[in-house]
């Protein structure tokens, strides 16, 4: 079966990222470009684009319940990495469903 993720994005254009500095590139073990992220405090920046209205992150491509790519998705940071993590397999969870049904898709495995 296919990747679910990959026809979906939705929780790329639902929710605010933020996400501790150490996930940047210019600290070791981050990737994330500074240029794509926003400040939020000391140690805390947010993805661009994910507080805006409607939100939408800045290194999202593509079209949303099409076909859509992270463009740094092997560097992407944290909550990125930690959300629905059994999503690929066709099993959501409440966020990944809210997410979905705001951009007018049904839950995963519904
Ligand atoms: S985790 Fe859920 S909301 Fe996010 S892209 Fe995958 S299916 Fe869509
Ligand atoms: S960094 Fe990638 S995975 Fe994370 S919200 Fe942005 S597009 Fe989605």
């Amino acid at each position: 079966m296919a990747d679910p993720c990959l026809s979906c994005g939705a929780c790329c254009a639902s929710f605010r990222v933020d996400f501790h500095v150490s996930d940047l590139e210019n600290h070791s073990g981050g990737g994330v470009p500074v240029a794509l992220t926003v400040p939020v405090t000391a140690t805390l920046v947010r993805m661009r684009g994910t507080d805006d209205g409607p939100p939408r992150c800045i290194a999202l491509e593509g079209e949303i319940g099409s076909a859509v790519r992270c463009t740094i998705y092997d560097r992407r940071p944290g909550p990125c990495r930690d959300f629905a993590p059994y999503a690929a397999l066709n099993i959501g969870d409440e966020a990944c469903a809210r997410a979905r049904r705001r951009h007018g898709l049904a839950p995963l495995g519904e």
